[in-house]
């Protein structure tokens, strides 16, 4: 049960202040919701600038990595193509198992596209994820799933010889999964964590479809995926190293007639599955000093562009994508060339691989919060039987036994964050002294370390 702290009731009576002041002036805004563990702060030590250049300096060794690119035991022998480099990624998660006792499983996702746009052949397809299985039985079926792409393109999708480096295209991304995979291998988790690399991004996101569909055909409980594509932090002039853009989708790609008809009328636009993601890395932004802040778009992409983690949210799972703050199109999808004194290319020299690192510690601990905090509560819903100036708020308890209270959220519903919060105990209903007209409320399981699950905004049920 919420209650406003008496003085300030008192207050509030003897100043004339309004119900409105006294629940959006007092507290602070956007106020972090996440409990650092300390578990999770010295892992993140652990990213390194280093190896994530070593790592991306040998993905750019393979000279092209373009899904269209030879993949024969002769093209695997040479070094150079996408083969080479699917095997090399393969050997690298292998080698971070071997560190952790086999604690994670290497797997591809192998498939023939057929011929289709930018396609003109039949091709291979192979993604290549490791999968460290959470260690609570009642909550390993929990995934929260970090991706990259490996492929890489120049000025000419059908060129598959020529130098298609991709430094930043995505082989930032592929590091942020590697380094992850390595640092995190060294925890223990309840929910499962899957580190993801995947090919076909190029022509259209093929490998991340084939994946996403897998993964909704096998029924997987994917609570959160983060895509990391082009998170080099190109070495441009108005470059922001500071801050990395997450995007993520309003409305939901597969909402029904229904649900929009209800996004509509309850003003439910900016309450994704993909934006409370987006939301809760801001936070985690907040609860751990990573060195590089989250700056959340609300838009699926970036115009006239796509990624992975659309793939995703086709599939109706929740998925957000990390880009730098400012691309360079000299340095993407380009061959490599000086032309007008200009250095057209992906190359190793623009990528800022530091900038990588606090973009991989920034999922490292999206990724540990997740895995380590109870699932989201089920079935949460707000009581609309009555004309009435309270909420009621009913859910059903958070499935797999880690949650020992629950945490009601609110906020304006003009603000993109949320903006307070009121724990209220090892209950599953409780009623607020707010109108559920004024704001938008959530509701996020707690376990005893007080980690957090993703929040979940209720419907209504009458
Ligand atoms: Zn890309």
């Amino acid at each position: 049960m919420f209650h406003f702290p008496k003085e300030l009731v008192l207050k509030a009576a003897a100043l004339a202040v309004s119900w409105a002041q006294l629940c959006f002036a007092q507290a602070p805004k956007a106020a972090p919701a996440l409990t650092a563990d300390p578990e999770i702060t010295a892992a993140l030590q652990q990213v390194s600038p280093q190896r994530i250049q070593a790592n991306i300096e040998k993905l750019v060794s393979f000279g092209t990595r373009s899904t269209l690119s030879a993949q024969d035991p002769a093209a695997l022998a040479s070094g150079r193509g996408i083969g080479a480099a699917r095997e090399w990624i393969t050997a690298e998660f292998g080698r971070y198992s071997k560190d952790c006792g086999g604690c994670l499983e290497v797997k591809t996702d192998s498939y023939t596209q057929e011929p289709a746009e930018r396609v003109k052949e039949p091709t291979v397809i192979t993604n290549v994820y490791a999968v460290l299985k959470g260690n609570d039985p009642q909550n390993a079926k929990r995934i929260v799933l970090v991706t990259g792409h490996y492929d890489s393109r120049n000025s000419d999708n059908y060129n598959v010889t020529d130098d298609a480096p991709g430094a930043n295209d995505d082989a930032s991304g592929t590091a942020v999964s590697l380094d992850c995979a390595r640092v995190l291998s060294k925890l223990k988790f309840p929910a499962t964590i899957i580190f993801l690399t995947v090919a076909g991004e190029e022509q259209g996101l093929y490998g991340s479809q084939h994946f996403a569909k897998m993964a909704r055909d096998q029924g997987w409980d994917l609570e959160a995926v983060l895509n990391n594509d082009i998170v080099g932090g190109d070495q441009s002039a108005e470059q922001d190293h500071s801050v990395v853009r997450v995007f993520s989708e309003g409305l939901p790609t597969t909402a029904t007639e229904p649900d929009i008809r209800r996004i509509r009328v309850l003003g439910g636009e900016s309450d994704s599955g993909s934006r409370q993601v987006a939301r809760y890395i801001a936070d985690v932004g907040r609860t751990y000093d990573v060195g590089v802040k989250p700056m959340l778009v609300f838009r699926l992409d970036r115009y006239l562009r796509g990624g992975d983690h659309s793939a995703f949210n086709q599939q109706g799972f929740s998925a957000v994508r990390f880009t730098e703050f400012r691309e360079d199109f000299h340095h993407q999808h380009q061959n490599v060339r000086m032309e007008d004194g200009i250095q057209y290319g992906d190359l190793l020299k623009f990528v800022d691989y530091d900038y990588v690192a606090h973009v991989a510690r920034l999922n490292a601990a999206a990724l540990a919060s997740l895995a380590a905090a109870p699932a989201p509560p089920a079935n949460v819903h707000l009581v609309t039987k009555n004309l009435e100036n309270d909420s009621t708020l009913t859910w059903d308890a958070s499935p797999g036994g880690l949650a020992t209270e629950y945490e009601v959220l609110w906020r304006a519903t003009t603000s993109p964050e949320w903006e307070h919060s009121q724990k209220v105990g090892n209950v599953t209903r409780t009623t607020m002294k707010l109108s559920k007209d004024n704001v938008i409320f959530a509701v996020q399981a707690v376990d005893r370390a007080g980690h957090r699950s993703l929040p979940v905004v209720p419907t209504p049920e009458r």
